[in-house]
């Protein structure tokens, strides 16, 4: 393992996104993954005398890019996303490609279907996926400029990956999803999940980072296995 990830909840009680501070350990370069809101990033930044080098984007929604600017202005950091919406781009990676964060290599994985360009952060070495708003505990992402067609397959990618591989979600909607997921299949495994999720919370922290082979067990949207059955769900 050489990635260190840091999660800060922004946004808190009124949309619940988290961010991400990667540090390489070997290097010291460090990233912001989807900056929602500048002032708790700047404050776990300060408490740990970093200086980030780069914000890292999801998609181009303001709730994921709405610090890009004040950040790249604070820290003269470079933003690096898939398409020209993303405010601030400096560096663009595209389906297929790598981008390394000193010895840390991100795999980039085109989803696009929440938006068009929306992309994973993959670091397929310390198994580390960072999700934006394709994949939630529990849950996934709306469709706002995608087809049912392509989140099924955006999800199929996904569940490609192996199963010790960890994600990291762009938002806490895990108690959006509960309802839902009991409804589809109220395994033991889910219900466990559940209890440590409501624990987890009421602890204050956040319910990720989970397994993706746990997930792809109880995410209803995970459990689907054709198009019919993912529309249903
Ligand atoms: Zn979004
Ligand atoms: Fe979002």
């Amino acid at each position: 393992m050489t990635l260190d990830v840091k999660s800060i909840l922004t946004r808190a009680r009124v949309m619940d996104n988290y961010s991400y501070l990667l540090i390489d350990e070997k290097t010291k370069l460090s990233a912001i993954i989807d900056p929602s809101e500048v002032a708790p990033i700047v404050k776990v930044c300060n408490d740990l005398s970093i200086k980030p080098d780069y914000v890292l984007n999801t998609h181009h929604h303001f709730d994921h890019t709405d610090g890009n600017l004040e950040l790249k202005k604070l820290y003269n950091l470079k933003i690096v996303g898939a398409e020209d919406r993303i405010p601030g781009i400096d560096i663009k990676v595209k389906d297929g490609e790598t981008w390394a964060l000193g010895e840390s290599i991100a795999h980039i994985i085109d989803v696009s279907a929440h938006t068009q360009g929306h992309i994973l952060w993959y670091f397929k070495d310390d198994k580390m996926l960072f999700t934006g708003d394709t994949l939630f505990n529990l849950c996934i992402g709306g469709l706002f400029e995608g087809t049912p067609q392509e989140m099924f397959e955006a999800l199929k990618k996904i569940k490609l990956l192996p199963d010790d591989v960890s994600f990291y979600p762009g938002h806490e909607y895990t108690m959006h999803g509960v309802e839902d997921a009991l409804r589809y299949n109220p395994s033991k495994e889910l219900l466990e999940y559940v209890k440590n999720a409501e624990l987890r919370l009421s602890k204050g922290l956040p319910v990720h980072p989970t397994k993706l082979g746990i997930e792809k067990k109880v995410n209803p949207y995970l459990q689907a296995n054709t198009l019919e059955e993912f529309t249903r769900t």
